[in-house]
């Protein structure tokens, strides 16, 4: 019966090892990319997600023609506030589990607080 090429040979053990560590560079190589590549992704869907929360809070200031600070939020959370007000459809979380508060007009992320 007719074999394959490879079957007759086979690889030798250092082949194998070869291969083996190269892989394993590969890996440490790439590992911590995909990491910060991962933060990075969720610094912007937050940066995005504040968008939209801009957008919401912009909405309401036009249809209530007033403007939104801390002092009339109270202990509200300006995405609740905005969820409760129907200006937002849903409850917008960080990525990053960060709160999100109103602050001089303007929305920030605990946990990405350097926008
Ligand atoms: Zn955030």
């Amino acid at each position: 019966m007719k074999s394959l090429k490879f079957n007759e040979k086979g690889f030798t053990l250092l082949e194998v090892l070869i291969v083996i560590s190269l892989l394993g560079v590969i890996l440490v190589l790439t590992v911590p990319n995909i990491a910060t590549g991962s933060s990075h992704a969720n610094d912007e869907l937050c940066k995005s997600t504040i968008k939209v929360i801009e957008g919401a809070l912009t909405q309401y200031e036009i249809v209530n023609n007033t403007e939104l600070n801390e002092s009339k939020l109270g202990e509200e959370n300006i995405v609740e506030y905005l969820h409760k007000q129907n200006f937002l459809q849903n409850m917008l979380k960080c990525p990053s589990g960060g709160e999100y508060s109103l602050e001089g007009g303007k929305i920030v992320c605990s946990e990405h607080n350097d926008n």
